[in-house]
């Protein structure tokens, strides 16, 4: 019986001492965590980033979908096709006069010394059949069908020497003549916080482009949007059709240092709009979430795409339009995209909302800057900085710095910036007591007191 009672006194003063061990050594964490920052995975610490996207500068989308994003203070991003607006650079073959090309097809088989160039040229032969000739030999050479496309440049050439290549009465969705959008609406639409960005001059298959006409489809819009717009909307273009061919990726992350077409990041993966991966089997870092609300996805499904999004860290998803309203491909109602929307926008506490030229500088730039900090006293110095062009990387970043469990609000102030210094509440989660703010300048020091 003594035996036991002592034995059991023993045990109570092990226990204790743990006790007073553990506490101790949580203080301990605490204070080493003291100044530690981070940048948050995304803007504002938000669960997840959203661009939605539209391609091929359909009416609807600025008359229709752009009020409801409007309404709800979500910016979009819109991928135009730069010739269909009036006083911008139009479609037009670069090279040798036509008519020696076509001249040549008679007696010369297409093949991999020619193909290209005849390629180019078909589309600008002055007939909508000949676009779809062009459009059509395109869509063969990228599924490989090699032969099937040099074949169908010689049917679509026979024709046009025999004169019998004409205008359909099709409505082809990048050249529609309902699209009748202004530079200076698409300036005021710029204004509204909305990318305008390039789906090049005339929605060509730049894989079976000519190096000069590659070139023009791509630099052209380019400058169109500089001189109409502003640099600011060079930095993102989206290459028609998806297209991942190569040597078109290539040319293409020249001009533009953001495609959608795909990202060159190591840290990223990407799945396009065919992929049936879930975006929750990626090990990666940032997955971008490619999905395309065609006219027969169901809400349910679209629905969904956002749920997901809740349910993991680090998804980007980038949701594809094209028409809207009975108007362009694959046209979405009016009415689902308020819905849609409406839905997106009651999560925004979670969901972050932005352009795809601004996700991608935010990720970027999270991964390019450097921070060190350190405790003086009650003050808690934060220091920034990253190589890249400030003008480019032109969005703020957010950080997330632990502070002593006693601060119930921080004072935020960013030297070598006339701003005002800002009071903010100390929120706190498993590690500790932290304050969340956004700084933009690349080189920063940031002094954050009680
Ligand atoms: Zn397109």
């Amino acid at each position: 019986m003594k035996n036991s009672n002592w034995f059991q006194q023993v045990k109570n003063k092990i226990f204790c001492f743990g006790m007073l061990l553990f506490i101790v050594s949580c203080n301990v964490q605490k204070e080493e965590n003291i100044g530690n920052t981070l940048i948050t995975k995304w803007f504002g610490d938000k669960k997840s980033a959203i661009s939605i996207t539209y391609d091929d500068g359909i009416i609807n989308q600025f008359t229709v979908a752009r009020p409801i994003m409007n309404k709800l203070g979500m910016p979009g991003t819109f991928y135009i096709i730069t010739g269909k607006v009036d006083g911008s650079g139009k479609g037009q073959f670069i090279g040798r006069p036509p008519h020696e090309i076509i001249k040549e097809t008679a007696a010369i088989k297409t093949n991999p010394d020619n193909f290209f160039e005849r390629a180019s040229l078909i589309g600008h032969t002055g007939t909508s059949e000949a676009v779809e000739y062009h459009s059509n030999a395109g869509s063969l050479f990228e599924s490989g069908k090699i032969n099937e496309a040099y074949e169908l440049i010689d049917e679509g050439f026979e024709k046009i020497r025999n004169g019998n290549l004409k205008n359909t009465d099709d409505i082809v969705f990048h050249n529609n003549v309902v699209d009748t959008t202004t530079w200076a609406s698409y300036k005021k639409y710029a204004a509204e916080g909305h990318e305008i960005a390039s789906h090049t001059v005339t929605h060509a298959r730049l894989a079976v482009l000519d190096e000069n006409n590659l070139l023009y489809e791509l630099e052209q819009s380019k400058k169109d949007i500089q001189h109409f717009l502003g640099d600011k909307y060079t930095f993102s273009a989206e290459c028609p059709y998806g297209t991942e061919n190569e040597r078109v990726m290539k040319y293409a992350h020249k001009v533009y240092p953001a495609l959608r077409n795909r990202m060159p990041e190591p840290y990223l993966e990407e799945l396009n709009r065919s992929s049936k991966k879930l975006p929750g089997e990626s090990k990666k870092e940032y997955v971008q979430w490619q999905r395309g609300p065609l006219t027969n996805v169901s809400m349910e499904v679209m629905k969904s795409w956002i749920d997901t999004c809740l349910t993991h860290d680090n998804i980007w998803l980038v949701l594809v339009f094209h028409g809207v309203d009975g108007i362009g491909w694959e046209p979405k109602t009016k009415e689902e995209l308020e819905v849609y929307f409406n839905y997106i926008n009651k999560r925004e506490d979670l969901l972050w909302v932005d352009t795809f030229t601004n996700v991608t500088k935010y990720i970027r730039k999270r991964k390019n800057t450097v921070i060190s900090s350190a405790v003086q006293g009650d003050t808690i110095l934060v220091n920034v900085s990253n190589d890249l062009d400030p003008n480019v990387y032109d969005v703020p970043i957010t950080l997330k710095t632990y502070v002593p469990n006693t601060w119930k609000t921080a004072l935020i102030e960013k030297t070598g910036k006339q701003e005002d210094p800002a009071r903010i509440v100390v929120n706190k989660d498993t590690i500790g007591s932290y304050v969340l703010y956004s700084v933009l300048s690349t080189q920063n020091e940031i002094i954050l007191t009680k």
